[in-house]
């Protein structure tokens, strides 16, 4: 909208607690892609360490950082006693002495960070000499991509910060717990003569029920808990892809929700619905039904050609068709309806076979009904408010399963002109549910999206 470019930065500076591991890289290139968002330039940090040292070492040597070797807990009461540790004292030059060694080893885990100094008086503790750099053992905790090269690595705030200006960002858009960050970071872009861009934080995204904690969805893959990064019951987007979310329901949703500097919460309901507005205009619509039940109508008083519109609205789409010939002395023919309408079904009462005929049923046992042609048109049942069903002749099924969001697969038959979709296909089976085909195959493997 604004001309701006779109910079990828992956953020990978600690190989040690948030250690990257290199599937999320191209996974995190892929879930942009399908997002719609192209990319205009990539970074990666773990390359970039010699130009973080570099400023660094400018920062020191201008008396505006320093190495401080305090235990954590005294550099701690000092802060909190608005006083310098002794570190912060030292000359410019012993302080550039103590980073050489630092660079070159000198120091093991936690005897040593970088700070940027800020104001001793600053009323949020937190602010005050944040640190900026620190020493992990990479023999031990190799990073993914860069191995054991570094040992000095830079923490967020003078990662991001320098990349911030370096990357020409005019905007930062982030969450609101990052605002402590953009004070920390003020001090460092005036010790280096830089303007901090116009930065917009905002409130908490929540979507209630989702399951977006990445340690815990990684603890439950590593488990088995989980199938994978595309388990119906994740929120990740490779969750949301397989279900059949579409990028652009998302997008409209994110655009609706804005930055607001207050939390939001949303429901899955609110996503499904947006989706759902896209997907009704141009799904296709076919037939399912659950479980393996059957139906049998007699009294069939001719050959019916079923001529079932792929679209309700939009006859260009085309149609399905099926040849009912009704066979034997009693004129019989067979269907597969969902277990849950013969279930629901009354002896006696009149249903429809949707944009098909009226039938009576009869007689019920278990998994089977029994029942007589009624009539054909419509307008015979529309006033009693007949039950209408989905239905697919005996000789038409199409083996399929559906995986729903629960990871619980619902076993039936879709109809035989399922044969032709495709994977990726999105389709709505009529009183069951839009889909998104995954294999179409000797049988029909899809995921649940919603309603
Ligand atoms: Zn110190």
């Amino acid at each position: 909208m604004y001309n701006g470019k779109f910079i990828l930065r992956f953020e990978d500076t600690d190989p040690k607690i948030k250690r990257p591991s290199l599937i999320f890289y191209d996974s995190i290139r892929q879930d942009l892609k399908w997002l719609g968002c192209k990319v205009d330039e990539e970074y990666i940090q773990s390359d970039r360490l010699p130009i973080y040292y570099e400023y660094t070492e400018r920062l020191i040597r201008d008396g505006n950082a320093y190495v401080c070797e305090c235990p954590p807990e005294e550099f701690r009461k000092k802060t909190l006693a608005k006083e310098p540790c002794p570190c912060r004292i030292l000359s410019a030059a012993e302080n550039l002495e103590r980073w050489k060694r630092m660079l070159s080893g000198g120091y093991s885990e936690g005897q040593a960070v970088v700070r940027v100094k800020t104001d001793l008086e600053h009323p949020n503790p937190a602010v005050r000499d944040w640190p900026a750099l620190r020493v992990i053992d990479t023999k031990k905790y190799p990073h993914p991509r860069v191995g054991s090269k570094y040992i000095v690595w830079p923490l967020y705030n003078l990662a991001a910060g320098l990349d911030d200006h370096l990357m020409g960002m005019t905007h930062i858009i982030r969450g609101k717990e990052h605002y402590t960050n953009m004070v920390r970071q003020k001090y460092m872009y005036e010790y280096l003569g830089w303007k901090y861009p116009e930065a917009i934080h905002y409130g908490r995204l929540k979507i209630t029920g989702a399951f977006l904690s990445k340690s815990k969805i990684v603890q439950g893959i590593k488990e088995g808990i989980y199938a994978g990064y595309d388990d119906p019951r994740l929120g990740t987007f490779a969750a949301l892809r397989k279900r059949g979310i579409t990028p652009e329901a998302i997008k409209k949703m994110i655009i609706d929700v804005g930055t607001k500097s207050n939390d939001v919460t949303l429901s899955w309901e609110n996503l499904f619905s947006y989706n759902r507005k896209i997907l009704d205009a141009t799904s296709n619509r076919y037939f399912f039904v659950a479980g393996h039940a059957k139906i049998t109508v007699k009294n069939i008083p001719k050959i019916f050609n079923a001529k079932l519109p792929l679209h309700p609205e939009k006859p260009e789409k085309g149609f399905r068709q099926y040849s009912i010939t009704p066979i034997g002395d009693e004129n019989a023919s067979f269907f597969y309806v969902a277990e849950k309408d013969i279930t629901n079904m009354e002896t006696g009462k009149i249903i429809r076979l949707m944009e098909l005929f009226n039938v009576k049923i009869e007689e019920k046992a278990g998994n089977w009904a029994g029942a007589t042609f009624a009539s054909e048109s419509y307008e015979d049942v529309r006033k009693s408010k007949a039950q209408l069903i989905q239905w697919i002749p005996v000789g038409e099924e199409y083996p399929c399963s559906i995986i729903m969001p629960d990871a619980s697969v619902t076993e039936g038959y879709a109809e035989s002109a399922c044969k032709k979709l495709k994977p990726d296909a999105i389709i709505q089976f009529e009183r069951f549910g839009f889909v998104r085909i995954n294999e179409a195959d000797e049988k029909l493997v899809a995921y649940y999206a919603h309603k």
